[in-house]
């Protein structure tokens, strides 16, 4: 049996009691479970710092000198003891708020002190409170000039009595039991070539490191290893699926596309967007199904790029359709898809819940019997009763609001699956898609059309109102229309919907008939109603429109020129992106002005920064990113992977193209791990890929 899967309640000092807590609380089962609990800090007790060099941030420290004087100073609120601490290169003043009385007693001025503690600043001033203080001489004695590890602990393990010497112990013990027990999981040659610590001498150094030396090149050498075993399951993963799934040929580009292309685009494509067409096109023509994911920040003309796809399915005797998140959307797509494709004889339907049922009849029909070549709707799209007669390719409209599963639905009757393009305005950080997707194909279009002017966003409180109002005036007067959006989150329903009526009842005081006219839009209206209002905003009726955030996906309104966010402290900084995105669609410049009270949390006081700051899209999902922790972000929720034990997918992502050179290029050379040199990796491979499938965490 193998040693490490021993469960931990049998290693020295733990026990069943504690072994329940540390499964409870960390997770920890066995001995392999604490092998791999790392600490996520150390106290490095090995070096000292002359005061005249302290680091300027409030980081703990360790110096050596003496005392040169001391004092007790009454202050607002009781006493401090303040003593004057000197190492020769300057002083620092370390004080004692509590039982400064025996403190002070004990302090002796001609002996060498060991000080360790927090630093705080004042201005320039250094000062250490509630200093650790030991002679030197009992330092030289005890073991405290090590590199000392932080675990990460709970209160509840605090509590009862698994202190951070506890753990610390537990950790030698389990060393003394298992150092027979470590394994090379690295080829030889990796190891050279990076210079690569064994996983032994590692694992010792991560929980015991002999200096900082010593702990960078254990951290190097085990987040190399994390990283490269999780690009080699991406890969594989990858390489299993495109070895399986077929997908339909599209080998022509004819008489559609080009006279689409010819006669009827309304515009040149940018490069980005030739690019992306381009890379649709070979894709679609090796014979494997597309899986592609579409990124492009809103208004970089995604919907083009979708239906000149579409056009080379029909191009190949196939049907297309393209799945929206909205209703409002859907029918938006339709109107302009139709528009755009006017002169072409080409049927093209909608489909949403709304349809009535004598015009769904006529869909139904129409697709199983193949006369209808594009089908635009909601999620209506893949009911039971819609059956495609040769569906090629699908188009998801912001892939996070549609599953796996459902997309599936689409394609009951193919022989083989159609080609899937999913299209999404939330930018994934490239570190991200690198390491969620592996090689899932990603196409950017990272140019937007030429003309546009960058939004001008600012940050506005509820003393700035008139102004805003005045600003409003303006530009209606300038022919321009205005978007005001409230937050509307299921906890708070009810308070919402009264702050956007209260909202919409002062804005018809401010902007009244017959001068001014203000659509709305809000989830508790029938779609009808709100397909009214909206089609009012679009036509230009009515200058504003007040709304929660239904309209935050897609629509299109380009002459409107200011989007107005309320609350905008409660609102993501993707929502925020998304929200902004709907002004700036024309020619002219368009405003964003973020509405907040003065209280609110750093967090939310850097997302509204950050919007003043950027409009580039993958910018903001990196800061989004950083303040929300991986685990968080759309689309990528529970996807386990990125449950990473030591590596930081942001700090480390030099570390991560290494480790997904190195995969890349064994599963190019060697995908079945047979070769010698891979042993190490066959045996790990199957060892992890046996404990956890994390091929199910991966759409
Ligand atoms: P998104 O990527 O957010 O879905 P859209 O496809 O809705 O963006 O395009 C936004 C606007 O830009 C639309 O009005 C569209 O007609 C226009 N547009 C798209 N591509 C170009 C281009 N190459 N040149 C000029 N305008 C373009
Ligand atoms: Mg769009």
């Amino acid at each position: 049996m193998d040693l490490l899967q021993t469960p931990i309640e049998y290693l020295k000092g733990i026990g069943p009691n504690r072994a329940s807590l540390l499964k409870e609380e960390l997770g920890i089962k066995t001995y392999q479970d604490l092998l791999h609990f790392f600490p996520n800090r150390y106290i490095d007790r090995t070096t000292f710092y002359a005061i005249s060099k302290l680091p300027q941030n409030t980081s703990e420290v360790q110096i050596k000198g003496t005392i040169l004087s001391h004092k007790i100073i009454p202050q607002a609120k009781g006493k401090r003891l303040a003593a004057i601490f000197s190492d020769g290169s300057s002083t620092i003043e370390l004080v004692w708020f509590r039982g400064y009385k025996w403190i002070q007693e004990s302090l002796k001025k001609n002996t060498t002190y060991i000080v360790f503690g927090r630093l705080n600043w004042y201005g320039s001033k250094a000062s250490i409170a509630h200093p650790e203080l030991t002679p030197e001489d009992e330092y030289k004695q005890s073991n405290l000039g090590a590199f000392h590890p932080v675990y990460p602990s709970t209160e509840k393990l605090i509590n009862k009595g698994i202190s951070q010497r506890v753990m610390k112990q537990s950790m030698e013990h389990l060393f003394r039991q298992v150092h027979k027990e470590f394994h090379e999981t690295l080829p030889t040659y990796i190891i050279e070539e990076l210079k690569l610590i064994s996983r032994k001498e590692a694992t010792i150094q991560i929980h015991f490191p002999a200096n900082q030396h010593q702990l960078t090149r254990a951290q190097f050498r085990l987040k190399f290893e994390e990283l490269f075993y999780i690009q080699m399951q991406l890969l594989q993963k990858n390489r299993l699926q495109k070895q399986k799934v077929k997908g339909y040929v599209f080998e022509n580009v004819g008489v559609n596309f080009n006279e689409f292309y010819t006669k009827y685009l309304p515009f040149q494509l940018t490069n980005a967007q030739q690019r992306v067409v381009r890379e649709i096109r070979n894709d679609m023509g090796t014979g494997k199904q597309m899986n592609r994911l579409l990124q492009g920040d809103v208004g970089s003309g995604k919907t083009m790029v979708a239906l000149l796809s579409m056009l080379i399915g029909l191009d190949n005797g196939f049907q297309a359709c393209m799945m929206a998140p909205t209703e409002i959307l859907a029918q938006q797509h339709y109107k302009s898809l139709e528009e755009s494709l006017g002169g072409m004889p080409l049927n093209i339907a909608l489909l949403t819940g709304s349809s009535k049922t004598a015009q769904r009849k006529e869909i139904h029909q129409a697709l199983e019997d193949g006369s209808l070549h594009i089908l635009i709707g909601t999620h209506a799209l893949i009911e039971e009763k819609v059956r495609f007669k040769n569906l090629g390719i699908a188009i998801v409209d912001e892939q996070h609001r549609f599953g796996v599963a459902q997309r599936a639905k689409l394609w009951r009757k193919n022989t083989l699956p159609p080609h899937v393009l999913v299209m999404t305005a939330t930018p994934i950080p490239r570190t991200l898609a690198m390491s969620v997707y592996g090689d899932l194909d990603i196409s950017v279009i990272d140019e937007l059309p030429p003309g546009r002017k960058s939004i001008k966003t600012v940050l506005r409180s509820d003393s700035n109102r008139l102004q805003v109002f005045q600003f409003i005036r303006e530009e209606i007067k300038l022919g321009k229309q205005i978007y005001v959006v409230y937050p509307l989150i299921q906890e708070s329903e009810k308070m919402d919907y009264k702050d956007l009526m209260d909202g919409y009842e002062s804005l018809t005081r401010e902007f009244p008939l017959p001068d001014y006219r203000i659509s709305i839009v809000h989830g508790k209206m029938k779609p009808k109603d709100k397909d009214i209002e909206m089609q009012r905003f679009v036509e230009g009726k009515t200058q504003l429109m007040v709304a929660t955030t239904v309209i935050e996906v897609g629509v299109n309104v380009p002459n409107a020129s200011v989007m107005i966010i309320e609350s905008a402290e409660r609102f993501g900084l993707s929502q925020l992106h998304q929200l902004r995105g709907r002004v700036g669609r024309g020619n002219d410049q368009s405003y964003c002005i973020l509405m907040s009270g003065h209280k609110k949390s750093k967090v939310a006081s850097t997302r509204l920064q950050t919007m003043v700051q950027t409009n580039d899209g993958f910018e903001i999902a990196e800061v989004d990113l950083r303040l929300r922790g991986p685990g968080d972000l759309m689309g990528t929720q529970q996807s386990g992977v990125l449950e990473l034990k030591i590596a930081d997918l942001l700090k480390d992502q030099e570390l991560l193209k290494t480790a997904r050179y190195y995969a890349k290029k064994i599963i190019t050379e060697d995908p079945e791990l047979v070769d010698k040199t891979h042993r190490e990796v066959r045996i790990t491979y199957s060892k992890i890929t046996a404990h956890k499938n994390i091929w199910n965490y991966i759409s």
